[in-house]
């Protein structure tokens, strides 16, 4: 079986900018590119897991979402790594535009996505790992049995934390996150 390290989007793998739809407005976190790339090296797939409500909003197309994840894969690809897989989830039980406006299984904090993830390329959750900026991807991480990094920048404000989204590591940054990784 492979091993994977599961990656939240906005705020993690790019700068969190709401809502963004513009591809000239992707900005990466420090060092978060050579840092995948050392992930790489070690054997993880690399797999982004993100939510993306502003498609159920109205706020944006699948196809401007696309075009956002061609610009991310290009920019990887300039340094010899990119996702092996990206997954996302349009919904929102909340939303405007009605084939995207329910309660799913795969918004985080569910870990549907990374279980989907897992079955199609034959992962083993137990030694892999997910990462994210805010607990709701910490929860998701537990649930599907991985390993957990919070990457604590300052974009979780609420810290709702119980036993369920209690991250295994708490890092500062993207050279911690791979160090993290790489000697657990
Ligand atoms: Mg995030
Ligand atoms: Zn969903």
């Amino acid at each position: 079986m492979k091993k994977a390290v599961f990656i939240d989007r906005d705020g993690t793998l790019i700068k969190d900018v709401p809502y963004n739809a513009k591809p000239a407005l992707i900005e990466f976190m420090p060092n978060a590119i050579k840092s995948l790339a050392a992930l790489k090296k070690n054997k993880f797939l690399l797999i982004l897991i993100s939510n993306q409500s502003g498609i159920a909003r109205g706020f944006f197309t699948v196809e401007q979402l696309n075009s956002m994840h061609e610009v991310i894969q290009q920019t990887l690809s300039d340094f010899n790594v990119m996702l092996d897989e990206i997954y996302y989830c349009p919904h929102h039980p909340e939303g405007k535009i009605e084939e995207f406006t329910i309660e799913c299984e795969c918004r985080k904090p569910k870990p549907g996505l990374i279980l989907e993830a897992a079955k199609k390329n034959n992962i083993d959750l137990n030694n892999s790992w997910m990462v994210g900026d805010i607990l709701n991807d910490v929860e998701a991480g537990n649930a599907a049995g991985c390993k957990t990094i919070l990457l604590n920048n300052g974009n979780e404000t609420e810290w709702i934390i119980n036993e369920k989204r209690t991250p295994a590591f708490t890092v500062e940054n993207w050279i911690m996150i791979a160090q993290t990784i790489v000697s657990n």
